[in-house]
């Protein structure tokens, strides 16, 4: 039986699994829903299955594993440490749990990092040394690639650029600081702005695109936008102004050859999220000249965290069987 490799993208609603060879080339792909009613061992149980069924149609044999899910995670022990969309997954062992079900050697990172490392190899990073990767989703989201290696820091909390604090006096973030990216540019955010100026009564388009006040979401705000509804821009300016200040910071400390930005929010919206970030973000940094900032769109769509996690399990098993490294 030929080796094959296995990436595992665990997401909120979706669990992407993909199998690949050891060129790194993807076989085979499938979405399962994320039923978080069920359980997390019970979750891990039909993602273990499926990947069993795909191993066997495709007769392969699995050599290592890498998994992408969403932080926090206690990477050196292998642990889901209860991320906002997977509450009920407190010191999840899911490293374990792969191991002991395919005894092949299983490698954890953050859902942003593994997007990361899918854009550094697959998409639109390749060929650059030093990357900013940043989601911009329901969350906000980074990875930092420095010379070809994701940067982890400190409990692997290297890149989280959705939480570097952009309004010190502004509302409070999950994470328990004030005032961070995520509150003010994340998909949930824009929403909230958007709810609290409707409240207030403000006359708006979205009122007639969205059935009911609590229906108004990240989409609705882009919808308006697009018609030129003068709420919606406003608040649509804000969110570019205060992503490219979060984004300017990080190009002053890394000085990356190329930022790139994927998520939800960015692949519905496009253009009207990448113009005003090439156009606001110089603005925000004096030492890096304006034309070597390069801010790029994700290549691979939704699929960046399902490369990235093949890439993962790739470079265990070399490390792990060889005597070479990647
Ligand atoms: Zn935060």
């Amino acid at each position: 039986m030929k080796e094959a490799i296995v990436g595992i993208d665990i997401g909120g609603t979706k669990i992407a699994v993909a199998l690949g060879n050891l060129s790194g080339e993807k076989l085979a792909i499938r979405n399962l829903p994320t039923q978080t009613e069920i359980g997390a061992y019970a979750v891990i149980e039909s993602v273990s299955q499926a990947i069993e069924e795909m191993l066997a149609e495709h007769r392969l044999k699995p050599v290592s594993i890498g998994i992408g899910c969403p932080a926090p995670l206690d990477i050196e022990n292998g642990l889901v440490m209860s991320p906002s969309n997977l509450r009920a997954w407190n010191n999840f062992p899911i490293v374990g749990l792969f191991r002991d079900r395919f005894d092949v050697p299983v490698i954890l990172d953050n859902d942003a990092n593994t997007a990361a490392i899918g854009e550094y190899v697959y998409g639109a990073g390749r060929g650059y040394r030093n990357i900013v990767y940043v989601t911009v989703s329901t969350g906000i989201g980074g990875g930092i690639i420095i010379n070809g290696e994701i940067l982890h820091g400190v409990s692997a909390a290297a890149g989280e650029l959705g939480h570097s604090i952009v309004q010190p006096e502004g509302i409070r973030c999950n994470c328990g600081s004030n005032g961070c990216l995520e509150t003010i540019s994340s998909g949930i955010h824009i929403a909230r702005r958007a709810r609290e100026r409707l409240k207030n009564g403000e006359a708006s388009l979205m009122n007639e695109l969205a059935a009911s006040l609590e229906e108004v979401t990240a989409k609705t705000v882009v919808e308006a936008v697009r018609q030129n509804d003068s709420l919606a821009v406003e608040i649509w300016d804000e969110t570019c102004r205060f992503l490219a200040i979060g984004i300017g910071n990080s190009i002053s400390l890394i000085a990356p050859e190329a930022v790139i930005i994927g998520g939800g929010v960015a692949f519905a919206t496009g253009e009207l999220l990448l113009a005003p970030l090439r156009q606001l973000v110089p603005r925000y940094v004096s030492m890096v000249p304006a034309d070597k900032i390069n801010i790029l769109p994700a290549e691979l769509g939704g699929e960046s965290g399902i490369y990235g996690a093949l890439v993962l399990a790739k470079k265990t098993y070399l490390r792990n069987y060889q005597t070479y490294a990647v």
